[in-house]
C-alpha cells in the first residue's frame, strides 16, 4: 500500500481515533480467529464487552453500537455464538440509525515508524488505562451489570481477555504472571488504576532495547518528568515515585481534557 503520511501529534494527548481504531481491530480481526464463542470464552468477551460498553468515553455512534451488542449477548440464550452473528452486528447489517464503527485503521497517538511497531498493542494499553480511569471516575457505572462492587473487574476482564484473544501469546503469558503475582492485593478502584501504571512500566523496562521498540519511541518508565514534574522524587540520591501525584496524572491524562476527539494535535 501506499506510505503512509506522518501525523504530528502531541504526545501529551490521547487520541480517540486510536481508542476505535484498536476497537476496530479488536472486533473485526482479533476476534475473527475465534469461529465460535462458547463457556469461558464467551462469558470473557461479555464481560470485556459489559466493561467497554459502560465506561468507554467514545463517540455517541460507537457507544450505542456496544450498548446494542451488550443487549444482544446478554438477551440471547445461547450457549454458543457464531462469530459471524458479532461481525454482522458490529457492521449494523440491521441499520439500526446512528450506530457506528469505523472500519479504518488510522494510528496517531499510537503511529509507529513501521507498521509492525505500536498500532494495535498501544491501543490496547491505552483502552485499558482509559477504562481503569474511569471505573475509579465513575463507580457506579457497573451497576446492575454483575460486575459492580469488584475493583478488579476491568483488570480481570482485561486479563482475561488478554489470555485468551490477544494475538501475541508471550505477552498473555507475561501479563498472567504479574496478575497471578500481585492482583489479589488490589483493594480500590484507585489501586487498580496504579496497578495497572506499574505493571505497563514493568513491561516497559523488560522490552526496553528488545526488537519490540520503536527507535522512535524509546520504552520509558512513565510518566516522563517532562509529562509530570511533580511525578517524580528523589529521596537519599534515588528515583521514587509519588504516587498520588501519578495518580492524579492518570486521571487528568485518561479521562479528563487530554482526550483529544480530533486527529489533529
Ligand atoms: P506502549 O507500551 O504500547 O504504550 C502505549 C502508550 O501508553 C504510550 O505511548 C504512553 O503514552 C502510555 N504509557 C506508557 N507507559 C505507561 C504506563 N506505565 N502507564 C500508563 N500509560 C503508559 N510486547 C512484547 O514484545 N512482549 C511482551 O511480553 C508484551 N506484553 C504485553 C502485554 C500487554 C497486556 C499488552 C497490551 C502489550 C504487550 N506487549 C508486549 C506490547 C508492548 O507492551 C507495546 O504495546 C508495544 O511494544 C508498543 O509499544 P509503544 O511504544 O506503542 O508503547
Amino acid at each position: 500500500g501506499a506510505a503512509e503520511v506522518w501525523k504530528e501529534f502531541d504526545k501529551s494527548k490521547v487520541y480517540m481515533v486510536d481508542l476505535e481504531s484498536g476497537l476496530h481491530y479488536l472486533l473485526r480481526v482479533e476476534l475473527a480467529s475465534h469461529p465460535t464463542l462458547e463457556g469461558e470464552e464467551l462469558k470473557t468477551f461479555k464481560d470485556f464487552v459489559t466493561v467497554v460498553a459502560k465506561l468507554f468515553p467514545g463517540r455517541p455512534s460507537v457507544v450505542k453500537l456496544l450498548e446494542t451488542l451488550l443487549e444482544w449477548l446478554v438477551s440471547l440464550p445461547l450457549e454458543r455464538i457464531p462469530y459471524d452473528a458479532i461481525l454482522d452486528l458490529v457492521n449494523n447489517k440491521m441499520r439500526i440509525s446512528g450506530l457506528f464503527l469505523s472500519d479504518q485503521l488510522q494510528w496517531v497517538g499510537c503511529q509507529g515508524s513501521l507498521p509492525e511497531l505500536r498500532g494495535y498493542p498501544c491501543s490496547l494499553w491505552t483502552l485499558f488505562h482509559t477504562l481503569t480511569v474511569h471505573a475509579a471516575q465513575r463507580p457506579d457505572a457497573l451497576a446492575n451489570t454483575g460486575l459492580e462492587e469488584d475493583p478488579l473487574a476491568v483488570l480481570q476482564t482485561m486479563r482475561r481477555y488478554i489470555g485468551t484473544f490477544f494475538g501475541c501469546q508471550e505477552c498473555g503469558r507475561h501479563f498472567e504472571e504479574m496478575a497471578k503475582e500481585s492482583l489479589s492485593q488490589v483493594r480500590s478502584l484507585d489501586q487498580a488504576v496504579l496497578w495497572l501504571w506499574s505493571k505497563h512500566n514493568q513491561v516497559n523496562s523488560r522490552l526496553a532495547g528488545t526488537l519490540s521498540e520503536d527507535p522512535r519511541f524509546p520504552k520509558t518508565q512513565w510518566p516522563t518528568p517532562d509529562l509530570c514534574p511533580a511525578c517524580h522524587e528523589e529521596r537519599d540520591g534515588l528515583h521514587v515515585w509519588n504516587e498520588e501525584h501519578v495518580l492524579s496524572f492518570l486521571k487528568q491524562h485518561y479521562a479528563g481534557a487530554s482526550l483529544k476527539y480530533a486527529s489533529s494535535p
